[in-house]
């Protein structure tokens, strides 16, 4: 059956880039972006620059059609929290979406589901869309819990309100993300299918069909046209592959 979910292709910059590189790492985004303009092409094209290049980004794809996410969000909408960043404020600089409960989050800063799930409503209440973030360690692979990690994630972290046009869902297996080590076609769908079939159990057939599932870790231009063809992976979370636009581009032109 074709899928009918509009693929999201999604470039997760983490800490990386000053200004220079940040704007001509968007600029050549937006003009591969524009020789499209008239075919609509079947993905979203999202960019997550650190906060600090935000501005500078979305002044860089205006008009292209590329979407502007944060990284990450704090649960309150303001308030006494230094260092944080609102899903207001990302909202405020013309972001569409937020990354929440990535795996550096989950292990540098200690999120637990629960919080996640908070932030993920805080993006909600914001009006941006959560990508929210699951995916086991390789001990845990390993151990034989990669389905059970990943249903205990996504039941805890799903946000309530979820619909399929107002979260996705990124499966990120943990020994996979910035190891050049990739999940092969086969594990993939076998998480995905596992969180479509929670979908559905939580938001019911036709939305748990609908909400779109990326797949993360090491996607890159060898990979990535094996990876889209699932029928449950909806797209891709990119970390090192975003960083360079031919490459970013032609995962995302393995969406065609
Ligand atoms: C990520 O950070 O979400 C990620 C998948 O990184 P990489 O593509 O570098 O593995």
């Amino acid at each position: 059956m074709a899928k009918t979910r509009r693929f999201l292709i999604a470039g997760n910059w983490k800490m990386n880039c000053l200004r220079k590189d940040g704007r001509a790492l968007a600029s050549a985004l937006a003009r591969r972006m524009a020789k499209t303009k008239g075919t609509r092409p079947p993905f979203d094209l999202l960019v997550c620059p650190p906060y600090t290049l935000l501005p500078l980004v979305a002044e860089a794809v205006k008009g292209s059609g590329i979407r502007l996410g944060g990284q990450d969000c704090h649960m309150a909408e303001k308030g006494a929290h230094t260092g944080d960043v609102s899903a207001t404020m990302l909202a405020d600089l013309g972001c569409k979406y937020v990354i929440v409960g990535h795996s550096e989050r989950r292990s540098n800063h200690g999120e637990k589901s629960d919080l996640v799930k908070t932030k993920a409503e805080a993006a909600l209440a914001a009006g941006l869309i959560p990508i929210v973030c699951i995916g086991e360690t390789e001990a845990e692979r390993d151990g034989g819990k990669t389905l059970a990690v990943n249903r205990r994630q996504l039941k805890g972290s799903l946000p309530d309100g979820a619909t399929a046009k107002n979260t996705v869902i990124a499966y990120e297996p943990v020994w996979a993300i910035g190891t050049g080590r990739t999940a092969t076609p086969a594990q993939a769908q076998e998480v995905h299918a596992l969180v479509r079939a929670e979908l559905v159990k939580a938001l019911g057939e036709a939305e748990g069909h609908a909400v779109r599932v990326l797949y993360g870790g090491s996607m890159n231009p060898k990979n990535a046209k094996e990876l889209l063809a699932q029928p449950d992976v909806d797209g891709g979370l990119i970390g090192g592959a975003s960083l360079k636009a031919e490459d970013f581009w032609t995962v995302a032109q393995s969406c065609l």
